[in-house]
């Protein structure tokens, strides 16, 4: 089932309250009209009936898909320093609905999908196409790291991340985005070889997919952004 919530936002533009029907839940199998929509970059897009300005609202919610093997649990981008917190809570939101806590037919259904938590619409949008392209998700993560060595300047500036845009045949492209408004920085197209040659040769990168699978936040991200906790404690 796919669930709304109504909520009354304001508008940040002018402030006005508005209604909204914030998104909870996408069952992705029932409703493929809300898949395309996410793909579209135009799901939870909403104009203010006072002034006309358009906004998306931050996701907080779970996507599944189970032809697909796909669940995700998606938070805004705002939370990221809270990703270790907030993967534990998707384990046990993912145990008691399709995994080891759930009723039978469910946890049967479980088995064939992979939980993930992620942020943001751009990272939501990355794991749905990445599993259209049938590419994994962790050897996708690994690529990203040879596209940050071939590249001549620090891989990830505070506040940018990269995300796989498109698979256009023996291209793959990346777009390196601002993580607060989701803006394309700009569009790398590496070859798809980059990703194929770790498919071949997967001993070398044992380690590091060791380290992306650790829990349910299959990203480079994991790797970079300093936990919340950590950072207060210095
Ligand atoms: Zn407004």
């Amino acid at each position: 089932m796919s669930i709304f919530d109504t909520l009354t936002l304001k508008c940040p533009a002018c402030g006005k309250p508005m209604e909204f029907d914030a998104v909870a839940s996408v069952n992705a199998d029932r409703r493929p009209d809300l898949r395309e929509e996410i793909i579209a970059e135009s799901f939870q897009g909403q104009v203010c009936p006072a002034c006309q300005a358009e906004f998306r609202l931050d996701p907080q919610m779970v996507y599944f898909h189970v032809a697909k093997g796909l669940w995700i649990s998606v938070y805004p981008v705002s939370r990221l320093p809270d990703w270790p917190q907030l993967e534990q809570q998707a384990k046990t939101t993912f145990a008691l609905a399709f995994g080891d806590r759930a009723p039978g037919p469910a946890k049967q259904i479980g088995r064939t999908m992979k939980p993930r938590l992620t942020f943001g619409w751009a990272g939501l949008r990355e794991k749905v196409i990445a599993a259209d392209y049938q590419l994994d998700d962790v050897t996708l993560e690994m690529a990203k790291t040879l596209l940050f060595r071939a590249l001549d300047r620090p891989p990830l500036s505070p506040g940018t991340e990269v995300r796989l845009v498109a698979l256009d045949g023996d291209n793959m492209e990346f777009g390196w985005l601002e993580l607060v408004t989701g803006k394309v920085v700009e569009i790398l197209t590496v070859p798809r070889a980059l990703y194929d040659g770790i498919v071949k040769d997967p001993a070398p990168w044992e380690p590091l997919r060791k380290d992306l699978t650790e829990g349910l936040f299959v990203d480079v991200l994991r790797l970079y952004i300093v936990p919340a906790a950590a950072a207060a404690a210095g």
